[in-house]
């Protein structure tokens, strides 16, 4: 559907072409006019369907009548990670150039001094993990008595993370006459239970069987055992035409060891867990998007719902415990119809975890063998290729549409 048809303002059908988008997808055209509606909306759709944009471009437009007072936010958006709450709010500054709205960032980790003066000003939209917004409510620093609409982005990984407790005090601090939008990927019955709680009269919609990946995915599966797998991996980082790519682990020790080991080999890789400091994980996020870093080595929580442009491979050096979380990794690639290849590593320890996987995606992956890169080949005969082009959220538009590439991260105007 053309975006023209979707009833949005003149200002954000303008931000919109200029990031090159040429139709909306089919969970936009779903929701969009659902949400101009007032309604409150469950939105399920696979990673990388465009989701974020299916609730913020109707929320610019909804919040630009009006005016924030002081301390109170208009809106609010709750999502799991700090990484993806970023990615919100490059949303809203994208899609948002030509309105004057104004958001704060409040994710842990980072110094709130900046965020905290623009709360007291008055903010449109309030982007914020969980634990840092509850923090700050009980400091009495934030009020939440004018927050029209909120939005539970990536419930699934909310649920994933422990946090739906936290989410269910928020609600219960919200206004009652709100609208209230929930996106997902997958639907638990967990999720499933917050959406009657707190969505009234929802309508729901999905536009793919829920934890089906994306078809413009290969899949792969390497057979192996627990010591070949980093011989293997090599082997297949050579011989992929890799643009740029996603190691998947699920032990933290081992992704800082998997990237050392990488690097020392002479791959542009490196490590992003939960464990290291916001200002690492940032750094490195933003190194991975420009493209001096091309691997990224890391584990689930890290990773989830992260959107960049032109990664070309996901390998799952580990298999993963939970089938939704091997739908979640390979959707790190082949994002918004683009070609990606993913890559399994499968151990015979892991037979459970890949019955479990191939019943959820109803196929079986491709067996596909590799012979190890010696131990004795020292050298990488043929180096993934160095690119530095940025292609972070640049969706072939202008520099405005770069998110972390761009360097000015404001996360507000
Ligand atoms: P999800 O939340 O569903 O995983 P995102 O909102 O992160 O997906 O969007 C995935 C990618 O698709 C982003 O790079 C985004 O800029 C791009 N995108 C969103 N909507 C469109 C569109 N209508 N046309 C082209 N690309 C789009
Ligand atoms: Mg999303």
């Amino acid at each position: 559907m053309k975006f023209d048809d979707l009833g949005l303002s003149p200002e954000t059908l303008k931000a919109i072409k200029e990031c090159g988008y040429e139709e909306a997808t089919p969970i936009q055209a779903k929701a969009i006019p659902l949400i101009q509606m007032t309604r409150d909306v469950v939105g399920l759709a696979q990673t990388g369907t465009g989701k974020t944009a299916s609730f913020t471009l109707p929320m610019i437009d909804a919040l630009s009548g009006g005016r924030a007072k002081m301390r109170m936010p208009r809106s609010l958006v709750l999502a799991p990670t700090r990484e993806l709450a970023a990615q919100v709010a490059e949303n809203f500054d994208k899609y948002g150039k030509h309105h004057e709205l104004n958001h704060a960032l409040l994710v842990g980790g980072t110094s709130m001094g900046d965020q905290m003066k623009l709360l007291e000003k008055g903010v449109d939209v309030l982007i914020a993990t969980p634990g840092r917004l509850l923090d700050l409510f009980e400091r009495g620093s934030i009020l939440l008595n004018d927050i029209k609409i909120l939005v539970i982005d990536e419930a699934d990984r909310m649920l994933d993370m422990g946090f739906i407790p936290d989410i269910e005090k928020i609600v219960s601090l919200l206004p009652p006459t709100r609208q209230t939008l929930l996106f997902s990927a997958t639907m638990p019955s967990e999720i499933k239970n917050l959406t009657t709680k707190f969505l009234s009269n929802p309508k729901e919609v999905s536009v793919a069987p829920p934890a089906s990946p994306a078809k413009t995915v290969e899949q792969f599966l390497v057979h192996t055992h627990p010591k070949g797998k980093d011989r293997i991996l090599m082997r297949l980082l050579e011989q992929e035409k890799v643009e740029s790519a996603f190691v998947f682990l699920n032990r933290k020790r081992d992704v800082d060891t998997l990237g050392k080991f990488l690097k020392n080999k002479g791959f542009p890789a490196a490590a992003l867990h939960g464990d290291m400091p916001q200002v690492k994980r940032t750094e490195t996020l933003e190194k991975f998007k420009e493209g001096s870093i091309e691997i990224l080595v890391c584990s689930d929580v890290a990773a989830r719902g992260l959107d960049v442009k032109g990664v070309s491979h996901v390998f799952n050096y580990d298999v993963p415990m939970s089938a939704d979380d091997y739908v979640h990794r390979i959707g790190r690639t082949g994002r918004a119809g683009a070609k990606g290849r993913a890559w399994m590593l499968a151990t015979n320890a892991d037979e459970k975890f890949m019955d479990a996987i191939e019943r959820l995606i109803k196929k079986k992956l491709d067996v596909v063998e590799i012979k190890e890169k010696k131990k004795t080949e020292k050298k990488i005969e043929k180096p993934v290729k160095k690119t530095q082009k940025k292609r972070s959220g640049s969706d072939g538009g202008g520099a405005d549409c770069l998110g972390f590439g761009d360097d000015t991260p404001a996360f507000f105007k």
